[in-house]
């Protein structure tokens, strides 16, 4: 099976359109989504309206991984609105103690949205890794990717997965 090397900049089949909207092939980095960890090598050639290269996610297509991405987003959130708010903590403070035991709470839900994604993490586990050509893996070539292709259909949980691969 050929691999292709995405670092590459040369001349490839696929960035020389030897390949159809739709085609796929196998590269040599393997592409760890950030939401469920599920492992892929598998590029998707299209794209609307440009020309390019895609990596679905093979969990995508799952129920967990849209609460997956929900409460990851929360999260970022939350974050933002406690790093924004944090510089006037102190002073807010002097007037009310009760700002600390509320940003307090805001840690608490940090890891609780923290420990959800974790929990939801585990279900996936590497059942649906799809990694093609490659014998072992080389840390040095997983590359992290955040899922942009939307999966249309009507999803599943994981929980109704019976193929069982
Ligand atoms: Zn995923």
């Amino acid at each position: 099976m050929k691999l292709y090397d995405m670092d590459a900049m040369d001349a490839q089949e696929w960035r020389e359109r030897g390949f159809r909207r739709g085609d796929s092939f196998r590269s040599k980095q393997v592409y760890v989504c950030q939401m469920c960890r599920t492992k892929t090598n598998e590029i998707l050639l299209g794209g609307y309206p440009g020309w390019g290269v895609q990596i679905v996610c093979p969990g995508n297509s799952f129920t967990e991984h849209d609460e997956i991405e929900k409460t990851l987003r929360r999260q970022e959130e939350v974050a933002a609105e406690v790093e924004q708010l944090s510089p006037y903590v102190d002073e807010a403070a002097h007037r009310d103690p009760a700002v600390r035991e509320l940003m307090r709470h805001w840690e608490a839900e940090q890891l609780l949205f923290q420990v959800k994604i974790d929990v939801l993490r585990m279900k996936f586990a590497g059942v649906l890794d799809d990694v093609a050509g490659i014998a072992e893996l080389d840390p040095a070539m997983l590359r992290e990717y955040r899922p942009g292709m939307r999966f249309g259909g009507k999803k599943k949980s994981l929980d109704m997965r019976q193929d069982g691969h």
